[in-house]
């Protein structure tokens, strides 16, 4: 006998779960591609875009997961040998610090390990020692995706301010746009990088690179832009196929067109709400699994937590068992350990897009079942604490 039989829920923090309307959205014949609908709705995807993201700026698309966003957003600001100072997290921001060096950036990373956020108190200090102003841009995750961590935007601004740096502020937001809080206007943002996969419930594939009228400036004197990933012509163009440099992607177009309706009918504070309470939960789970065994939450700082995705980590080999006995007994897929030096001893929830209270409750009483058929030493109650989370929201 398997328990896994019926629908499986894809806990791992993107791909993220797919919503049926999503779905739906996209089975349809070819669209006309030269004029009518598709058109009318490329055009719409913009302002909700932007409202996402709180910015009343520049936003492209194009057809790309994220590694190539990473890439389109260096290429429309930096001139070989620019000065690049990446803040590293996490395996995420350190994959963004390695294509700049090969696209010929000179990089400094300042590495802040995988426990925590960034120090804006260090980063400032770095900026005042750049006296000369080498420095051009500054790049960041707002959530690493391997360790869980979120980063104060608003406090990286106020130091680099405080500093009074020119340098641009670039933000990778692939793991947490619709779903931890995000404000580019607000929070002096000049450019911000995100894929559809994650908190936009939409099949991967489409990328995203948002700038401000600084970045627009500097892509004018940038020597890396080359013609596919050139931002500028896709900003709002006209003609709809600058957007996309080629043959739009059609279908991706009418589920992110539904996603987007999805979030705007929840609304943007209560899908960042929903994230938050739910993130909560996982969390009051594993800190009462800890209090009997190896688990833990590998941000200590519940402030530095993202609300899209948990890291936990565990006793060597334990998260191995654990996760393969989930997904075989009872059809929980969970995300491995990313940028580990022992993989086996780490697991990730995500908890990003479409995903409510009951598949969070699934999820950890899954877990649960399979700390106590594997035999692994964990304390009681945890249930029971996740379950008060959602009552008291
Ligand atoms: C998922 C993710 C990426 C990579 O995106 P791909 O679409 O797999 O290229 C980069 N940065 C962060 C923060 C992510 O979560």
């Amino acid at each position: 006998m398997s328990l896994a039989h019926g629908r499986s829920y894809l806990a791992i923090p993107g791909p993220s779960v797919m919503p049926d309307r999503v779905l739906q959205a996209m089975h349809r014949a070819a669209p006309n591609i030269y004029t009518g609908e598709l058109h009318v709705l490329t055009d719409s995807l913009f302002p909700d875009l932007k409202a996402l993201a709180r910015s009343t700026q520049h936003c492209a698309m194009y057809i790309s997961n994220g590694h190539g966003v990473w890439e389109a957003s260096l290429t429309n600001v930096l001139s070989r040998g620019d000065a690049v100072l990446s803040l590293v997290v996490g395996r995420f921001g350190a994959g963004w610090a390695d294509v700049a060096a090969r696209l010929g950036a000179d990089v400094e990373v300042m590495d802040f390990g995988m426990e925590t956020d960034v120090d804006n108190a260090r980063l400032q200090a770095r900026l005042e020692a750049d006296t000369e102003h080498r420095i051009k841009v500054i790049t960041t995750v707002h959530v690493d995706t391997s360790t869980g961590v979120v980063n104060d935007i608003a406090a990286m601004r106020a130091a680099i301010d405080a500093a009074g740096h020119p340098a641009l502020l670039m933000v990778d937001c692939i793991a947490s746009l619709g779903c931890d809080r995000f404000e580019f206007d607000a929070w002096g943002v000049d450019v911000m990088l995100t894929a559809s996969q994650k908190g936009l419930m939409t099949p991967p594939g489409m990328a995203f690179v948002y700038f401000s009228d600084r970045a627009a400036e500097a892509r004018k004197s940038a020597g890396m832009v080359t013609p596919y990933w050139d931002w500028a012509p896709r900003d709002e163009a006209e003609q709809f196929y600058m957007n996309f440099g080629g043959t739009a992607p059609t279908h991706h177009l009418y589920g992110l067109r539904t996603a987007l309706d999805m979030i705007n009918e929840e609304g943007l504070e209560a899908v960042w709400a929903r994230h938050e309470t739910l993130a909560r939960a996982v969390w009051a789970a594993v800190e009462a699994w800890g209090q009997g065994g190896s688990m833990r939450l590998n941000i200590r700082d519940a402030a530095k937590r993202s609300c899209a995705i948990t890291s936990v980590g565990m006793a060597s080999g334990e998260a191995d068992r654990l996760r393969a006995w989930c997904e075989e007994k009872a059809g929980l897929i969970l995300g491995i350990g990313l940028g580990r030096d022992d993989s086996s001893a780490w697991f990730r929830i995500g908890h990003m897009g479409h995903v409510n209270a009951n598949m969070i409750m699934g999820a950890l009483g899954t877990i649960e079942a399979g700390l106590t058929a594997l035999q692994i030493p964990h304390g009681e109650g945890a249930l029971g604490a996740a379950a008060a989370v959602i009552a008291e929201a």
